[in-house]
């Protein structure tokens, strides 16, 4: 039994050792893991009576063939007349003429691959051939299926020339010889609870579906597994993290927190916000070290948040890390938070790369005695230069952009601290239950009351001009203007020139009279600073800019932003540019400017002009791009699924959610007798992946 398992796909009929090597490139090396190596898509398999049921369907029959027609000119295909016994059709081959004439032989018998067209000049329903292999012994086995898979080729195995319906041969053999020592992965409670197939009966329906319902079925189970040792790993990790009660509990909240919450504010907390700061204190409060996500979209008031939370730790007597993915964004928030502090005589400093020695010196000084009772900054914070006095609170925005590494390093600064990661990335819920599955989340969910919405349009170069009119005319009005060009990796130089090519014909032939600005990311982050507080103090009229602007900068009178060649940019970076504006007073303005009217593209954009809310927007975007595409490449090594699609498997990945950490609740080291397949199951696949998956 043991070896047959382990047949190799190199003794699989059909392969040698060219085509054996090829799968192994592929990490695949025996026999029952071409199982796991689940169809493209299915053929309809049909009698050639019945083919005129399924038009412009792919199908696949067999038969002989029984005339043979070359063609007229190269132009023409090749026609073959097959007969399986019910009927016959004309089978049409386009391409390769010597090959056309060589191969097909009067009377030998085939299987063919075809889509069904219907020929409106000729009056016949006809066979437009994509593959065929000859007729062989066993096939009539796997012909009695309703619907035969095929499988993407990889360009390893198409070097080794094999075709389509051989390769689906290959896996069919394959399973007929692997199937029955197929081992159950999950434990029959949990299949009974999910109504899931057995993991047997899953495989088997996903290669061979007894009607296209039955895929949807299978596949279901096989996403589900996936998700559920994901979801097992998550609540392992959970469990992990939580175990010690050797964190800090902030026990009081203090008198700078009610100061700040009930006379300092100016406005009245939203009550989204108000449920956050519940959850975070109830987690400083406990023992339990915190680990926490804090989402919130653009101008969500998460700031206000973090402000008000770092006060309960330093009300305990510990100091909090603030860490920024940019100089800039230090900068701002270092603005925004000292503007606070400052009233209530708490001091915050900032560090960064870019500081001279000397007050460098001083900010370290200030960390180390606990002069500093908060520190802004960027990756700087976690150098070993840095010692903090007593570090009880660390803060990271826009987590996404830093390594585990670097969050892990920056928790290190402390005795186990509480953490809160924030992120104005509105995930899809979907994403953040699997690659944060591991953290507690909080989410802002509601925008400050005064806030007017966006109105967003979509136009094209012939709009050009009235597009200068109307940016003319709200700069009239005393409005500032954003112009952003899509810089997405600045180290793209041809983008940059471009950028700074139109900002100089924007300055020197389109306004002319009005004063204009450029910002980009080859600048130092000084240089930038400047010129965003020029903007800010009104010096400058039009703001011209790449995607550094994208985060942080928050100038009320900038009412109007004009985004340039906007289906280069994803939704919902998009969106994040577009929180630029919006707030202040004033109505704001979001023109996206496309180059040439693309329906995929206006689609797609158009999802920006009907929503502002960031999380529905984050989800189609997801749906389009794919989760790996959606959250940057660094992470999206964990989110190959075979089965699960995080676009629309919603459901699921939630139960699979409730059944695993269920199970980790009530049998937190898998010891139950029940529980034995699910435990080898994990050791065997999933422990490694342990360290890989990210905690903050
Ligand atoms: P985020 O960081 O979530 O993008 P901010 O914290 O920068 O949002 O808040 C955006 C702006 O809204 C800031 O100027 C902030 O002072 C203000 N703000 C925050 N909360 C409220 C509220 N509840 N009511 C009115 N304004 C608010
Ligand atoms: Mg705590």
């Amino acid at each position: 039994m043991q070896q047959n398992k382990k047949k190799e796909i190199l003794y699989l009929k059909g392969v040698g050792p060219k085509r054996a090597e090829a799968f192994e490139k592929l990490g695949l090396k025996y026999a029952s893991e071409l199982l796991s190596v689940y169809p493209r898509d299915y053929l309809i398999r049909t009698t050639i009576r019945e083919i005129v049921k399924h038009p412009d369907k792919n199908v696949i029959i067999s038969g002989k063939i029984i005339d043979k027609q070359q063609p007229r000119t190269p132009k023409h295909p090749t026609r073959l007349a097959v007969f399986d016994g019910t009927a016959s059709v004309d089978c049409l081959i386009w391409g390769n003429t010597f090959y056309r004439q060589k191969q097909f032989k009067v009377g030998d018998e085939y299987v063919f691959w075809g889509k069904v067209v219907f020929n409106s000049f000729e009056g016949t329903t006809q066979f437009d051939l994509r593959d065929h292999k000859k007729y062989e012994a066993g096939d009539e086995e796997l012909l009695k299926y309703p619907l035969i898979p095929v499988y993407i080729l990889s360009t390893e195995l198409k070097k080794t020339w094999i075709k389509p319906l051989s390769l689906t041969k290959i896996v069919f053999n394959a399973i007929k010889s692997g199937l029955n020592e197929i081992d159950e992965i999950l434990s029959s409670e949990v299949r009974s609870k999910n109504q899931l197939l057995d993991h047997k009966q899953a495989i088997l329906r996903i290669h061979y579906p007894r009607s296209a319902e039955e895929i949807e079925i299978a596949r279901q189970t096989l996403a589900f597994e996936e998700l559920f040792y994901l979801q097992l790993v998550m609540a392992l990790k959970k469990r992990s993290a939580a175990s010690g009660e050797n964190g800090i509990s902030f026990a009081k909240v203090g008198e700078n927190f009610e100061k700040l919450f009930k006379n300092l504010l100016g406005f009245e907390l939203t009550a989204a916000q108000k449920r956050v700061i519940k959850e975070i204190r109830a987690d400083m409060k406990s023992p339990r070290p915190m680990n926490r996500l804090l989402q919130g979209d653009v101008g969500s008031g998460k700031t206000i948040v973090a402000i008000l939370c770092m006060l309960i730790a330093i009300e305990n007597g510990y100091q909090c890390a603030f860490m920024c993915p940019t100089e800039i964004l230090a900068e701002q928030h270092h603005k925004t938070l000292t503007g606070y502090f400052d009233k209530l005589g708490v001091k915050c400093v900032i560090l960064t790369g870019g500081q001279k020695k000397k007050l460098r010196d001083s900010v370290l000084l200030d960390i180390r005695t606990g002069a500093a009772k908060i520190a802004v900054g960027t990756h700087a914070l976690i150098q070993d230069t840095v010692d903090f006095n007593k570090l009880g609170f660390v803060i990271i925005d826009e987590q996404h952009k830093f390594g585990v590494m670097q969050r892990a390093k920056l928790r290190a600064k402390g005795v186990n601290p509480d953490v809160l990661v924030m992120t104005a990335t509105p995930i899809p819920r979907t994403l953040s239950l699997t690659v944060y599955g591991d953290l507690d989340v909080s989410v802002i969910d509601e925008l400050p009351k005064n806030r007017k919405s966006i109105k967003t349009g979509l136009r094209y170069e012939q709009d050009r001009l009235k597009v200068y009119d109307f940016l003319r005319e709200e700069i009239k009005k005393g409005r500032q203007a954003y112009i952003v060009y899509p810089i997405i990796d600045e180290s793209e130089k041809l983008d940059l020139k471009s950028a700074e090519k139109h900002f100089e014909i924007l300055r020197k032939e389109i306004f002319p009279d009005l004063k204009l600005g450029l910002v980009h990311g080859r600048q130092f982050w000084f240089e930038i600073d400047q010129t965003i507080e020029a903007f800010r103090d009104k010096q400058i009229d039009i703001l011209v800019a790449t995607t550094v602007i994208e985060v942080g900068i928050d100038i009320p009178n900038a009412a109007i932003m004009v985004i340039e060649e906007a289906q280069r940019f994803g939704l919902s970076q998009l969106h994040q540019l577009r929180g630029r504006v919006g707030r202040g007073a004033d109505q704001s303005y979001c023109i996206l400017m496309a180059e040439s009217p693309g329906e995929a593209s206006r689609q797609r954009l158009s999802v920006m002009v009907e929503s502002t809310d960031g999380f529905k927007i984050a989800e189609t975007d997801m749906q389009i791009r794919g989760p790996g595409e959606f959250f940057g490449t660094r992470q999206s090594g964990e989110l190959r699924f075979n089965a699960a699609d995080l676009g629309k498997d919603m459901p699921l990945i939630e139960k699979a959610r409730n059944s695993a950490f269920a199970l980790i609740e009530s049998d937190p080291e898998l010891r139950g007798n029940e529980n034995q397949t699910i435990r080898k199951h994990f050791l065997i696949n999933y422990k490694e992946s342990m360290s890989l998956i990210s905690i903050a």
